[in-house]
């Protein structure tokens, strides 16, 4: 397994093409906009050489036998899925962000049993082909970046009906050794410091629809992709000198626009090319799998945003409010319903027919679909416990400034320091960091990762609540009511 360090060293040597604001960005390893989302995934890193986080980090690949990062294992039971979970919430609780390498995991995991499907279907080698290729990820302990969504264009259209067909990745020419593929994907969550990249169809597709239903592997700097960065709320924020305005300067998430220009997959790279009627089984497997995640890793991103609520009321000096302790209890209670909702899709998991663990779809759809409630419920709550200081104190700047505004020779630093003093015993700086780190986590750039993305990723709202339509079986339980009711038509 690679360390930390050799993970960052690692992302040096690929060419990986990214562009922000408008330019190219030669040395994006250390752009301070980009670094900290690196940091986050090099905590995936960190974390499974220490010991102590040794049975969650870590796994036995059931392709090699060989020790390796839980990030690339094919999950085989129950319990492995309890695990992947615990793991999310440990990675939540130690970055405070998205930490981008369970799209990965997840394409995996879906890729590994539709494949596996699709052969016993057409006689076909797209397993074997994965296979290969998932050695290849878990020897090299490698960050691939799961793409599943399109741009979509006309959302009233298929692909194959578009007037742009590049409004879904699609392939434009086969060849003997391989295909040539064009297309985008939107909002890619670690894009740019994967090593390689799974595209996968993002929507069920019909037969006119043949040739966007593909799914390949290729490294991140294969010739034709590139990558435009995203941009977040506050983000120049971390362009300035000092740490403390931006709240979590250490760690942060990473979206961007990948595209395909004419790029070339040999044949070896291929998981799915035409057979159609798989779309839909690679979409929903790998959107459960990632409904399920996020009863992990945004539990743990609740946990810090409660721990910093909790802080602000201490050195506010209102910690022994009732008031204030009934909106920790009420944080608290939210953020343990989604992890319960995490852990039950894992306990229900079984098994697929090619052998690795799925959750159970339905509760897996329930878990995100409360995602998408629950933290902006405990975002309003931290801010209703911070204040409105949160959002009003003066800049870093402001507090060490020498500048003399006072007619006793006061600068502006000891007036912001006088004035905003917390209670007795608590620097000025600690409510000043904790303020700040509250405000990036309701509304800053980490905001993205806890709330919109809370709404958005692995499916807005509405997905889930289709899935839910059709797991929900309301037919079984009319059964039950007709029953117990003595109703006997059928
Ligand atoms: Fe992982 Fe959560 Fe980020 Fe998805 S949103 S990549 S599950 S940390
Ligand atoms: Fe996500």
């Amino acid at each position: 397994m690679m360390t930390a360090k050799e993970y960052v060293e690692s992302l040096r040597k690929l060419n990986t093409r990214v562009y922000m604001f408008g330019e190219k960005i030669d040395n994006w390893v250390d752009h301070p906009m980009i670094r900290p989302s690196i940091n986050c995934v090099a905590m995936t890193y960190a974390l499974a050489q220490d010991p102590q986080y040794e049975e969650l980090m870590t796994a036995t690949s059931s392709l090699t036998g060989h020790k390796i990062n839980r990030f690339t294992h094919l999950h085989q039971s129950s319990e492995d899925l309890v695990k992947k979970v615990k793991m999310q919430r440990l990675l939540g609780q130690k970055t405070a962000s998205c930490f981008q390498r369970c799209v990965g995991m997840d394409a995996f995991n879906a890729v590994f049993s539709t494949t596996f499907e699709i052969d016993e279907k057409y006689g076909t080698h797209y397993h074997d082909n994965f296979k290969k290729f998932l050695t290849f990820v878990q020897d090299e302990d490698l960050t691939v970046d799961g793409a599943m969504t399109d741009p979509k264009g006309d959302r009233s259209k298929a692909p194959h009906d578009q007037a742009d067909p590049d409004m879904y990745v699609h392939v434009v020419e086969r060849r003997s050794d391989g295909i040539v593929v064009c297309g985008a994907k939107c909002h890619q969550t670690g894009s740019v410091n994967s090593h390689w990249h799974i595209f996968m169809p993002t929507i069920s597709m019909g037969e006119a629809d043949r040739d966007w239903a593909v799914s390949f592997a290729c490294p991140t700097d294969a010739e034709g992709m590139y990558m435009v960065y995203g941009r977040q709320s506050c983000d120049t924020r971390k362009l300035e000198d000092g740490c403390i305005d931006v709240g979590n300067s250490k760690f942060g998430g990473q979206e961007a626009l990948v595209v395909l220009d004419h790029v070339f997959i040999p044949n070896e790279y291929i998981f799915l090319n035409g057979e159609y009627d798989f779309a839909g089984m690679m979409v929903e497997r790998f959107a459960g799998y990632h409904r399920q995640s996020y009863g992990g890793c945004k539990v743990g991103v609740g946990d810090v945003v409660i721990g910093a609520a909790a802080l602000a009321a201490e050195y506010n000096g209102v910690e022994k409010a009732s008031a204030v302790k009934d909106k920790l209890i009420e944080m608290t209670h939210l953020n343990e319903t989604l992890y319960s909702c995490g852990i039950a899709c894992s306990c229900e998991g079984c098994p697929t027919k090619a052998g690795n663990y799925q959750i159970d779809l339905l509760l897996a759809n329930v878990c995100k679909q409360n995602v998408t409630r629950f933290p902006y419920e405990i975002v309003r709550l931290a801010e209703d416990i911070a204040g409105g200081l949160m959002v009003t104190m003066p800049s870093e700047k402001d507090f060490s400034s020498e500048t003399v505004v006072g007619r006793n020779g006061e600068t502006i630093g000891d007036i912001c320091n006088k004035f905003f003093a917390a209670r007795e015993g608590v620097s000025t700086e600690d409510r000043q960091r904790i303020m700040r780190f509250l405000e990036n986590m309701c509304l800053g750039a980490a905001a993205v990762g806890y709330r919109t993305e809370s709404l958005h990723g692995a499916g807005s709202p509405q997905a889930q609540r289709i899935m839910i339509a059709r797991q929900g079986d309301i037919q079984g339980k009319k059964q039950l009511a007709k029953k117990i009711a003595g109703i006997q038509s059928k």
